[in-house]
Parts: C-alpha cells; sequence; structure tokens
C-alpha cells in the first residue's frame, strides 16, 4: 500500500502515454490541446490537463474505447447525462484491478476469510459493483453471499438462514431488510451482523459523525457502520476503514483531484468537485474525470495508522448546488435537518433563479396537523446551513403526489427551475 509520489508520478505518467498511444478520444484531444505525453513531467503539470465530463464520455463513448474487441471479456453499463446509457468496456487485467481494489477495500474494513459477506447488490444487469465486490471477496477467501438487490424480503430470508455477520448493500435497502425481520419477529440488533458496508449513499456528515441515516442504521442493526465511494466510471472505490472517517485512497490505482466550478485545483482540505484519473485501466481509460459529486479530502493521519488521504462524505451534486446571497449550500444539507424534525410528514425542494447568480429556495413541508409552523421549520434550517429558505406548508397527500414517482425506485425530492445550464 506504501507508495513514493515518485511511484505514483511514473504511474500517471505511463497512463498518460497509453491514452496518447491507444485511446481514440484523448488521441484527439491532445492534437487539437496541442498536448503531448513525453511533456508531462511533473504533478505541476496536471492541472493544466484538459478535464473530462459525463457529457464528453456519453456523446463520444464509443471512442474512448482504448482496445481491440477481442481484448474486451465484460461490459457495464451506467446512465448518461442525454438518459443514454454510457457503456464501460473492461479486458482480463481491468477485471484483476477491479478485484484488487475490491479486495483491498474489504482488507481495509477488516474482513478476513471467516467472515460470511451478504451481497446485497445485483450481480447482473450489466452492474459493477456487486460483480467488484464477489471478486474482492473471492480474493479474501471470504464466504459471499449473494442475495441481490431486488427483494428485501429474500435478503432477511437468507440472513436468517446462512448467518452472515456482514452486509454490504445501499442504505435504503439495509433499512427495509431490518424492517422485514422485525415483522417476522426477529430483532435484527440479535442476527449476529457485525458489520454494515455501505454503498451508493453517504452515511456520514461533513464532519464525518455518522448522518441521520447512518444513525438509524445503527440503531436497527446495533453493527459497525462503514461508507464507501464508487462510480462504474472511475472502476476504483473508496472504503471506511474501522476507525469510520472517510474513504481510504488505494495511491497506485488513482489520483484525486478536488476543484472548483471552473474546475480550477482546490487548497487541500476544500470541498468541491471530485475529479479522478483512475490508473492502469486498460479498456476505457479516463484523464481529470469530473464527477459531479463534491466532498473533500482529509489528509492527516488516519487512526488506524494509514497515511492514505481519505475521502469525506459526498456533500452533494455539483449540478444541485444552491448559491443563497454568498452562502453556497446542497439540497442535502436541508433533507437532513427536515428528516430529524418531528411532525415532518414528507417535503420537497424547489429552487429558482433570483439575481445576481444567487437562488430562491423554496421548502415544502408535509404536515398533517398543527405541530408545525412555517417560520420554526425556517429557523431550524437556519440554524444548521445559515441559509433561511420560504418555507411552506401543505397536507401529506400534496407531497406524495408531487414526489412519488411509480417508476422510481426513490421519491423525487428536488425540483430545479433555474434558467441556468446543468453537468
Ligand atoms: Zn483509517
Amino acid at each position: 500500500m506504501v507508495m513514493s509520489e515518485s511511484q505514483r508520478l511514473r504511474l500517471l505518467q505511463r497512463h498518460i502515454l497509453y491514452l496518447q498511444e491507444a485511446s481514440p478520444y484523448y488521441q484527439k484531444l491532445f492534437r487539437a490541446e496541442g498536448f503531448s505525453a513525453e511533456g508531462f513531467q511533473s504533478w505541476d503539470d496536471l492541472s493544466s490537463l484538459p478535464l473530462t465530463s459525463k457529457a464528453d464520455l456519453s456523446t463520444y463513448n464509443r471512442d474512448f474505447l482504448a482496445v481491440a474487441e477481442e481484448k474486451i471479456v465484460d461490459v457495464c453499463q451506467t446512465s448518461g447525462t442525454t438518459g443514454q446509457a454510457v457503456t464501460i468496456w473492461q479486458t482480463e487485467a481491468d477485471l484483476l484491478r477491479l478485484a484488487s481494489n475490491e479486495e483491498n477495500e474489504f482488507l481495509t474494513a477488516g474482513i478476513v476469510a471467516t467472515d460470511r459477506v451478504l451481497v446485497g447488490a445485483a450481480l447482473d444487469r450489466v452492474f459493477m459493483a456487486g460483480l467488484a465486490y464477489f471478486m474482492g471477496l473471492r480474493k479474501i477467501g471470504a464466504t459471499a453471499i449473494r442475495a441481490g438487490s431486488g427483494q428485501p424480503g429474500l435478503v432477511a430470508e437468507l440472513i436468517c438462514q446462512q448467518r452472515p455477520n456482514v452486509l454490504v448493500g445501499v442504505p435504503s435497502l439495509l433499512l427495509l431488510v431490518a424492517q422485514q425481520l422485525r415483522k417476522r419477529g426477529e430483532d435484527p440488533r440479535q442476527a449476529g451482523v457485525e458489520k454494515l458496508i455501505c454503498i451508493g449513499e453517504p452515511i456520514r456528515n461533513d464532519d464525518l459523525s455518522l448522518s441521520s441515516l447512518g444513525e438509524a442504521l445503527q440503531q436497527s442493526w446495533d453493527a459497525h457502520i462503514l461508507g464507501t465511494y464508487a462510480s462504474t466510471e472511475m472502476a476504483t472505490s473508496f472504503g471506511d476503514c474501522l476507525a469510520g472517517c472517510g474513504g481510504h485512497l488505494q495511491p497506485g490505482l488513482i489520483v484525486v483531484e478536488i476543484v472548483d466550478f471552473d474546475g480550477a485545483p482546490l487548497a487541500a482540505g476544500e470541498a468541491g468537485e471530485v475529479v479522478v484519473t483512475p490508473l492502469g485501466i486498460e479498456g476505457t481509460p479516463l484523464l481529470r474525470y469530473r464527477t459531479g459529486d463534491i466532498a473533500r479530502l482529509h489528509s492527516d493521519i488516519c487512526e488506524c495508522g494509514l497515511q492514505t488521504p481519505r475521502l469525506g462524505p459526498i456533500l452533494g451534486r455539483r449540478a444541485q448546488m444552491l448559491k443563497c446571497r454568498g452562502t453556497t449550500l446542497f439540497p442535502a444539507a436541508i433533507s437532513s435537518v427536515l428528516q430529524t424534525l418531528a411532525g415532518v410528514q414528507g417535503y420537497y425542494l424547489e429552487v429558482y433563479s433570483e439575481f445576481d447568480l444567487s437562488d430562491r429556495v423554496r421548502v415544502v413541508v408535509g404536515c398533517g396537523d398543527s405541530s408545525l409552523n412555517a417560520t420554526t421549520v425556517a429557523e431550524a434550517i437556519a440554524a444548521k446551513t445559515r441559509v433561511k429558505p420560504e418555507v411552506v406548508l401543505v397536507t401529506p397527500e400534496e407531497i406524495s403526489a408531487k414526489t412519488i414517482r411509480p417508476e422510481l425506485r426513490k421519491p423525487v425530492t428536488f425540483f430545479d427551475y433555474r434558467d441556468s445550464d446543468k453537468e
């Protein structure tokens, strides 16, 4: 795991040279920008290289394929910006890299060969995550119980039959499974589950304490709650160690930068957009890929003793960032206040353009009785976020009518009516 900066620089140089030799997309881009990989000599040169957006990957998807057809052994898909799926092509070497990434992530979380790990993620439907977890567990020699993510009832059943001591899954699924167990007369806290490895949604606040979602999981399962961050495009994940203070980076596998709205690098520790350059990828290699996610890097030495930087929880999406009279915040910050307020029965947020690059935020809260009033809700939000939005109270039915979409798994609680461009 320990790797010097000059070793990492050599990996990055090799990666950039590979892009120049093998990736039609980057060949064209480097030529257009007059950039040559041989000229890339130091870390300071990194910020002058072009960024790659989700829209680039989606629009020119096929040009990102850097190997001949016969070298592809697996295809993954992820949703693109235009609604069209983006394909990520993987070679045998890419799968081995993915397996070793997951192995390291699970080792960091303290997983050993005697552990029984229920994987609550899909291994099919051209998803990457479930496959990656399975391969990582196999390398450790732990027992994998491939439950999938679709049916909480089945997951609960498998927990009773197979007695896993570690669960991997999205927090909302893990909460539903706890509910299912209680329905069966089983106490999830007595089910022998020691660790929850949470994927897809952050379970920590910006200060690395557990969020209300993380706390709800801890109370439901009486288990150690560990967060992760990953995406199909970067084919890399970052996982919490047992100290639980952000996802450890694997320095040989990825370069992470934090940039501002215009793509300029930010000072260490500041929150900004996560930009990634995954190293050693053959099939679909990327350079300075803008994830659209906002987070900060922690570079102090972790309690666990590892010196690798850690990525804090995702604070929100760049496209959803709200600018309110000089303060920036994300819908998630307002949601977390509303989730802990007694009497709130559903909510959604609307944002409109106001003036001078400022946004107007309207918070619509469902309330079935007279236990809430708009002013106290606005004050509770202001106390946590320093922004006092307009608050409107409506019936819980009006909230469901607006937020529940039968075709979507989760309610839609953010409506963006700003006239600026997104992504
Ligand atoms: Zn640690």
